[in-house]
């Protein structure tokens, strides 16, 4: 079929991820609807029709499906490490009225492909709780012992597009994001995560100055570029893959480790303050690719240090416009 008569469903197409696989989908020539409860925040979406839509409600995602051939399902109350962790009961109902209504909706109306955006937070605790973690497979998801709130509404809802699949032969499609970082992301306000929050501060901190990490900095993660998560959406649409599956990267670095690199890239030499009472999350976490590679023949190629380049001068260049960073304007009054 031609992509242009293929009519594809974005949600969460105001947010970070949807609104790049928007621009990603409409560049490959696909008739494109976004929807979400807000706006791209921080350039015009691309997308053939925008629809404002608060997806918790059955009505809603009836219109949203409507005439739709695939859907990729992004729209979730989410955010960082603090965010999850404090608002439990938000996330959880918010997230679980979104995503039953709608797969139903996309059901009734005839869709005939659909992508759940998942996430590594479905994986157990008990197997993250050491820096040096040994990468998750897919099947550690069980026993299952998730984030709280956030982890154990997505994993509830890769089983109901499993039930899904064996009592209607619905076609969905799974996939565990692992810390998704880029330009046009949330940098402040609580929902950041951890890349973008840390080039923040750096590109904000006085010269020779301190910043604040949250945890001892010595807990771990894997983060993905933006551009290879769109690329790896694209990919398992078009598989066969009807199973979770983790798309990530697995270069393993510390948040100390992090921190150093984006010091690096910006050319600044700062202390870091450790907060010991914030929330730091799993110990360890980690990406293992293997089913990745064989279902795809594909991972994501962008190191770390490469996306956290073009994600510190985008960040650096939304604070410059907005007058944020005195310590320029200092030295250029000097
Ligand atoms: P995001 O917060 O930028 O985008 C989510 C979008 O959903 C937001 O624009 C928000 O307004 C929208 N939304 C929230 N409630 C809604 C509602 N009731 N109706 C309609 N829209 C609503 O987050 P993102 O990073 O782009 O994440 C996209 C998806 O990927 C989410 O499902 C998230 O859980 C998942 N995920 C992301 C990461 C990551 O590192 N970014 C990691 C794991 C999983």
């Amino acid at each position: 079929m031609l992509k242009s008569a293929t009519r594809v469903l974005v949600t969460g197409a105001g947010g970070f991820i949807g609104h790049h696989l928007v621009k990603r989908l409409k560049a490959e020539g696909y008739w494109v609807r976004g929807v979400d409860i807000k706006e791209p925040e921080f350039e015009a979406t691309e997308a053939d029709e925008f629809q404002l839509l608060d997806l918790r409600f059955w009505h809603n995602t009836l219109q949203a499906t409507s005439h739709i051939s695939q859907v990729y399902n992004l729209a979730a109350d989410m955010g960082g490490i603090g965010y999850i962790t404090a608002k439990l009961a938000d996330i959880a109902r918010n997230n679980i009225l979104i995503n039953a209504h709608m797969l139903e909706a996309a059901r009734l109306n005839g869709v005939k492909r659909y992508l759940y955006s998942s996430s590594a937070c479905v994986y157990a605790g008990n197997k993250q709780n050491v820096t040096e973690v040994a990468p998750l497979k897919e099947e550690d998801a069980y026993p299952a012992d998730p984030e709280p709130g956030y982890g154990w509404e997505k994993l509830f809802t890769e089983q109901l597009c499993q039930y899904y699949q064996h009592d209607f032969g619905f076609e969905s499609r799974i996939v565990r994001f692992h810390n998704v970082y880029g330009p046009l992301g949330t940098y402040e306000g609580g929902k950041e995560k951890a890349p973008a929050a840390i080039c923040r501060k750096v590109a904000l901190a006085d010269p020779d100055g301190t910043i604040d990490v949250w945890g001892d900095g010595l807990q771990t993660r894997s983060f993905m570029f933006i551009d290879d998560c769109v690329e790896g959406l694209l990919r398992l649409m078009a598989s066969d893959h009807r199973e979770p599956l983790n798309l990530g990267r697995e270069e393993m670095v510390s948040v100390n480790e992090l921190v150093d690199m984006v010091c690096e890239i910006a050319n600044r030499r700062l202390r870091k303050r450790h907060q010991l009472d914030r929330p730091q999350g799993v110990r360890g976490r980690n990406s293992d690719n293997s089913r990745l590679r064989h279902v795809l023949g594909w991972e994501p190629p962008t190191s770390l240090r490469i996306g956290l380049a073009i994600t510190y001068r985008w960040i650096e260049d939304v604070l410059r416009s907005a007058g944020r960073l005195e310590h320029e304007l200092a030295y250029a009054s000097d």
